[in-house]
C-alpha cells in the first residue's frame, strides 16, 4: 500500500489542537516531503467574513499548529492565501481579518495575501472533464509545497465541502461566479471542481475537524464540535473518510466520483489505511442540507430540463435578517438578484426565477444568513407545461367517459 492512501485520524484531547496536528503528521511521515528553504503555501478555507466560532473558516488554532510544524523545517517563506467567496474587491482581506487568520499570520511572520493580489497565471487543465483552463495565482506554481487546510462542512450544493472543494478558492474572485454560471448542473460543476483541484494538487492536507458545520452549511449551518484532525495526501480518500465519519454516503458527493475518475485518488476503503483513531472513534452523524440538487445519468439537455422543472428552487429573503448589504446581488453569477427600488429597512432584494441557475451562491455568501431556498415539487410540476398538459389530458379522458356513459 502506498503512502498516498495513508490517512491519520487524531482526536483532539483537552483542547490540545497542536498535539493532534503533530501526531497526525507524524503518523503519515509528512516530514519526508519537507526540506530546508522551501516556499510553503497554506490554503485555508476563507469563504467569508465570519469569526472562528461560527465554523465557516479554517480555525486559527489548526492553522497555527501547522505553521509551527512547518517552521521546524526552516522554510524560506510561508504564504497563507485564499480568495473569498464574494466578488467584491477587498472581500478576502475582510475575511482574513474576521477569521483571525490575519492577526495570526502577523504574529507568526507569515505573508497573508489574497490570491487576487498576487501575480496571475492562466493554467491549462490536463485531460479536462469540464474546464480547459483556470485563472489563478502564480504562487500555485512557485510554491515548493502546497498544504491544503480545509474544514469539514455540509454544503447545500455539493453535500460536502472539504479537500477537493476547498481548492475552488484558488480561482480568483469573479472566476468562481463564471464557473458556476458555465457549469450550473451539479455533475458539470463537480467535474469542474475535479479539474480545478488537478491544477494545484496540494502536496499535503490537514483537515480542520475541530469546529465543523452541519445542516445548512457551508456558512449558515449549525456548529459541531467534532474535535478531530485528519491528515493525508490523497484528497479523494480523505473526503471519503470524512463522509464515513459524518454519516454521509461518499457516492452522493458527485465531485468525489469525478475526482476519482480523474485519477486524483481512491474512494475504495480497501485501499485506504487508517492510522491513529478509527472512523468509529470519531463518528458523528451530520444533519444534511434540507435541499440538494440530484444527479441523474441522463443526457445533459434532459437533465437540465427535468432539473429545472422539478427541482427549481425559490429563493426567499428574510426581511428581518436582511441588511441590504448587496452581497447577494453583487455575486449572483447570472444577475438573477437585483436590489429593491429603495434601500431601506424592511425592503428585500428582488429575485428573477427565470434567470436563476440554483447555484446556491446567495445562500452561501449572505453574511447575515438571510437567504433561504425552498422547493415546492407539486407546484413546480403542476404549473409546468407537463403538469398543464397532464391536467388537460385527464379532463379530456373524464369528459370522454362521461360522454360514453351518457351522463350528458
Ligand atoms: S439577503 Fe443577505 S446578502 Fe442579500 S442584501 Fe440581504 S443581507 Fe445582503
Ligand atoms: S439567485 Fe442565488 S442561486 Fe440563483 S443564480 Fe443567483 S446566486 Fe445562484
Amino acid at each position: 500500500m502506498s503512502d498516498r492512501s495513508k490517512i491519520a485520524i487524531q482526536k483532539i484531547q483537552s483542547e490540545n489542537v497542536q498535539k493532534a496536528v503533530y501526531k497526525a503528521l507524524e503518523q503519515i511521515n509528512a516530514g519526508e516531503i519537507m526540506k530546508m528553504d522551501q516556499v510553503i503555501l497554506l490554503k485555508p478555507n476563507l469563504l467569508g467574513a465570519k469569526p472562528p466560532e461560527r465554523a465557516v473558516t479554517t480555525h486559527p488554532e489548526v492553522v497555527k499548529s501547522v505553521i509551527h510544524w512547518v517552521k521546524k523545517y526552516n522554510p524560506k517563506k510561508i504564504y497563507l492565501c485564499d480568495s473569498s467567496g464574494t466578488q467584491k474587491p477587498g472581500a478576502t482581506e475582510v475575511a482574513m481579518k474576521e477569521s483571525g487568520l490575519k492577526a495570526l499570520c502577523d504574529e507568526e511572520g507569515v505573508e497573508c495575501i489574497p490570491f487576487e493580489k498576487t501575480e496571475r497565471k492562466i493554467y491549462t487543465v490536463k485531460d479536462p472533464l469540464e474546464i480547459n483552463e483556470i485563472t489563478s495565482s502564480i504562487l500555485l506554481e512557485k510554491a515548493d509545497i502546497i498544504i491544503n487546510l480545509p474544514k469539514i462542512k455540509t454544503h447545500g450544493q455539493c453535500l460536502l465541502t472539504c479537500c477537493i472543494k476547498n481548492m475552488f478558492g484558488t480561482l480568483l474572485l469573479g472566476n468562481k461566479a463564471k464557473t458556476h454560471a458555465k457549469s450550473a448542473l451539479i455533475d458539470r460543476f463537480s467535474a469542474a471542481l475535479a479539474d480545478i483541484y488537478s491544477v494545484s494538487k496540494p502536496h499535503l492536507t490537514v483537515i480542520d475537524g475541530y469546529l465543523c458545520q452541519e445542516g445548512q452549511g457551508p456558512s449558515a449551518g449549525d456548529v459541531v464540535k467534532l474535535d478531530v484532525i485528519i491528515a493525508g495526501y490523497d484528497p479523494v480518500a480523505l473526503d471519503t473518510v470524512v463522509c464515513q465519519i459524518t454519516g454521509m454516503n461518499p457516492n452522493d458527493v458527485i465531485h468525489l466520483k469525478k475526482a476519482e475518475e480523474k485519477k486524483l485518488g481512491t474512494m475504495n476503503m480497501d485501499n485506504i489505511e487508517i492510522l491513529g483513531n478509527s472512523v468509529q472513534d470519531v463518528y458523528r452523524k451530520f444533519k444534511k442540507p434540507k435541499i440538494r440538487p440530484v444527479s441523474a445519468p441522463l443526457p445533459r439537455w434532459l437533465a437540465n430540463y427535468l432539473g429545472n422543472l422539478i427541482f427549481r428552487a425559490t429563493v426567499k429573503f428574510n426581511p428581518n435578517k436582511c441588511k441590504l448589504c448587496a452581497t447577494c446581488w453583487e455575486n449572483c453569477p447570472v444577475d438573477a438578484i437585483i436590489p429593491p427600488k429603495e434601500i431601506k429597512k424592511g425592503n428585500i432584494p428582488k429575485w428573477n426565477k427565470k434567470k436563476c441557475i440554483t447555484c446556491y451562491c446567495c445562500v452561501e455568501l449572505c453574511p447575515h444568513e438571510a437567504v433561504n431556498f425552498k422547493i415546492n415539487y407539486v407546484k413546480n410540476v403542476l404549473f409546468s407545461w407537463v403538469g398543464l398538459g397532464f391536467t388537460a389530458l385527464l379532463a379530456i379522458i373524464s369528459l370522454w367517459f362521461l360522454w360514453i356513459f351518457n351522463f350528458f
